[in-house]
């Protein structure tokens, strides 16, 4: 089994505004394409990618959900998940070969691919599904944060940042040191009210999510209202007689 450092100061980690996604996926591409090219380790697989039962390794899956409201239409919810970065890591004290570790400076949850033997003990003792057993390598594979990238000095300063975060056209992904108060994923998640996701299981994830704003009523309008308005007092010519005609009878 493995152990884990103390609680370092620094906390990298997400805060995903659950108000502002919109499900497109971009997120997952980009995150797919960022580590299967990363020294960090084996490309992600796709397995029988265009047959019958297409399979395949994401650090990042987008689920959406239809909420049904106390009142209001129901509404979709987009859920982008994927690893925590969590302080108490079951998945790392988990591991019997040290290959899943969590970083002492900054917090970051990673894997060393040379040591995994792919027993994928450390997927069972994740609560949120966000460990990835890689079907081509039998390695498990998780999200990395782009270490590669936010640490790398020969990137722009404004691309060392999460794949995900870079890529997002909704600005919903925001990256970060949540241990320090004042920056500002840390001032977003206190304005509006950041959530951790099932504290009950006693993980300490440090990522956070932002909850979906209360949607605006939409008035009751009827768009044919308009076309319906009688626009004579009375119908005119054969169908005008007809009417009275039988109104007669
Ligand atoms: Fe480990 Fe799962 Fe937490 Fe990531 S989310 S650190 S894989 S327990
Ligand atoms: Fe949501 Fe942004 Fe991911 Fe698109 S890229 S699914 S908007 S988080």
């Amino acid at each position: 089994m493995t152990t884990l450092p103390p609680p370092s100061a620094k906390k990298l980690g997400l805060v995903i505004d659950l108000d502002t996604c919109v499900g497109c996926h971009a997120c997952v591409v980009s995150c797919k394409e960022w580590n299967s090219q990363s020294p960090m380790g084996a490309p992600l697989a796709d397995l029988d990618a265009y047959g019958a039962a297409p399979e395949g390794t994401f650090l990042n899956r987008v689920h959406s959900f239809e909420v049904t409201r106390d009142a209001g239409p129901p509404v979709v919810v987009h859920f982008p998940k994927s690893c925590l970065h969590c302080e108490d890591a079951p998945c790392v004290t988990v591991c019997p070969t040290g290959a899943s570790y969590k970083r002492a400076a900054d917090g970051i949850v990673l894997v060393n691919e040379d040591s995994c033997i792919g027993c994928g003990l450390c997927a069972w003792a994740c609560p949120y599904g966000a460990r990835e057993m890689d079907g081509a390598e039998r390695v498990m594979k998780k999200c990395t944060l782009c270490v590669d990238r936010i640490y790398n000095d020969t990137l722009p300063e404004a691309d060392r940042v999460p794949a995900c975060v870079k890529s997002c056209p909704a600005g919903a992904r925001h990256f970060g040191d949540l241990g320090d108060e004042d920056s500002a994923v840390s001032r977003l998640v206190a304005e509006r009210e950041g959530f951790a996701l099932m504290p009950d299981q006693g993980t300490k994830p440090v990522n956070r999510y932002l909850p979906p704003r209360p949607r605006d009523a939409m008035p009751e309008i009827d768009v044919l209202a308009p076309y319906l308005d009688p626009v004579t007092e009375g119908a005119g010519g054969f169908l005008g007689w007809l009417d009275r005609a039988l109104g007669k009878l």
